[in-house]
């Protein structure tokens, strides 16, 4: 499985209008010490590519958070070097839920 596909076996759902339920302490360490020092990990450790380093319209780097892939395994938030990420339970309990287990 790819990524993408093995978000969508999860059927992890979450809700379009719920508060975010991963946020940044501090939204300049992503790209000033993250991408900068280690090459941006949270692009690489995470699961569902919930992160992405993008290009901004003048070439300067910023992080995407593509929260709706995110299958709630919290690596992020053990991971990430400086503990920048706040992960926080999402509403709905919308999974994941794995078929035939
Ligand atoms: S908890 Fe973090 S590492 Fe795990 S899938 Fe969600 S965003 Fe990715």
């Amino acid at each position: 499985f790819d990524r993408l596909s093995s978000v969508f076996v999860s059927n992890t759902n979450h809700n379009e209008h719920q508060p975010a339920h991963l946020t940044l302490k501090n939204a300049a360490v992503p790209v000033q010490t993250n991408l900068a020092k280690y090459a941006g990990p949270e692009q690489r450790y995470c699961p569902a590519g919930v992160y992405e380093f993008v290009k901004n319209d003048d070439n300067t780097d910023r992080l995407q958070i593509n929260a709706q892939n995110c299958v709630h395994c919290k690596t992020c938030d053990i991971k990430d070097p400086t503990q920048n990420i706040v992960w926080i339970t999402p509403e709905g309990g919308g999974g994941p839920n794995y078929a035939g287990m």
